[in-house]
């Protein structure tokens, strides 16, 4: 099989199969050689270990994952695809492409029916429009994944990496906190893919924690932290007043019995202090 990385042979092959690239699918293919070995290794990928692949594209990462893994399972939604991998991944016996939408699948049924007996793990290049949603399903739905390697736009990484209580953090730094440990490992030129998107991506790992840090009901806590942060520069007491549809006074009380202040603002705040929010709400 000759280099998939390499932009001739890329091209050759979609020339070949009449394929255009989709913006509306946000397909920026890797054709920098480096980062996909990179990603693999990072990801976990081993002998023992199934790992799950999120648009696998003309399988470039694909395939540096079937040569450390047990198992690949590959889900892309472009049916244009299927030929294209059916090729370059012809010599390959450790894979399967599943052709369906992520956001729609059942995710525990099929890494039951696919894994069985392995350890899982999921690596991608993430389609960037569906960044958050594709990683909260991952993590909200308690798979029995062991951590999350992803590609995704340097801002959604500095984003989600940021440290809960600093200015760079946002509501999906504290729910992706709450199920996992995130971690920036490298970033990724925009030069790096083919068509080059307008910024720059960066690879990012989610060690996924066997229980939350705080005890908190899920549902109470997801509805604190998106009040809080729905107007992240208005202080805390007005911003859970009107995402929550409640008194100053009745929101004020709630603060004093959680010990916030009702001056601070979202991104001033600890997971402690959202657990202790969503308690009394
Ligand atoms: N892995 C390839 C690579 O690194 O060159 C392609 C990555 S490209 C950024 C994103 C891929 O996700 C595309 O192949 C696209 O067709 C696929 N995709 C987009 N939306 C999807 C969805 N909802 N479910 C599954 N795959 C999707």
């Amino acid at each position: 099989m000759k280099r998939l990385s390499d932009i001739s042979v890329i091209k050759e092959i979609l020339t070949r199969h009449g394929f255009n690239f989709s913006k509306s699918l946000g397909q920026n293919f890797l054709i920098n050689p480096s980062v996909c070995p990179r990603m693999a290794e990072e990801s976990g990928a081993a002998m023992g270990v199934g790992v799950l692949e999120i648009g696998p594209g003309i399988g470039v990462l694909t395939r540096e994952l079937c040569q450390r893994a047990e198992r690949v399972v590959a889900v892309e939604l472009d049916k244009r695809l299927l030929p294209v991998l059916d090729e370059t991944l012809s010599d390959l016996d450790n894979v399967k492409i599943v052709n369906a939408d992520v956001l729609e699948l059942d995710l525990n049924k099929l890494i039951a029916e696919e894994f069985e007996g392995l350890e899982v793990v999921v690596c991608a290049n993430l389609p960037y429009y569906i960044t958050s949603p594709v990683i909260m399903k991952l993590l909200e739905d308690r798979l029995p994944i062991r951590a999350v390697t992803v590609m995704v736009q340097k801002e959604a990484a500095q984003r989600i990496c940021a440290p809960v209580g600093s200015r760079q953090s946002g509501a999906v730094t504290v729910a992706v906190n709450f199920y996992a440990e995130p971690e920036l490992l490298f970033g990724v030129s925009a030069g790096s893919f083919m068509p080059a998107p307008k910024v720059d991506s960066a690879v990012i790992r989610l060690r996924v924690l066997d229980e939350p840090p705080v005890d908190a009901e899920p549902d109470k806590f997801f509805k604190t932290v998106k009040a809080a942060f729905s107007q992240r520069r208005k202080v805390i007491s007005n911003s859970l007043s009107s995402g929550l549809s409640k008194s100053k006074d009745e929101i004020n009380q709630i603060l004093a019995r959680a010990e916030v202040s009702p001056t601070a603002r979202a991104e001033q705040l600890s997971l402690e202090d959202f657990s202790r929010i969503s308690k009394y709400i």
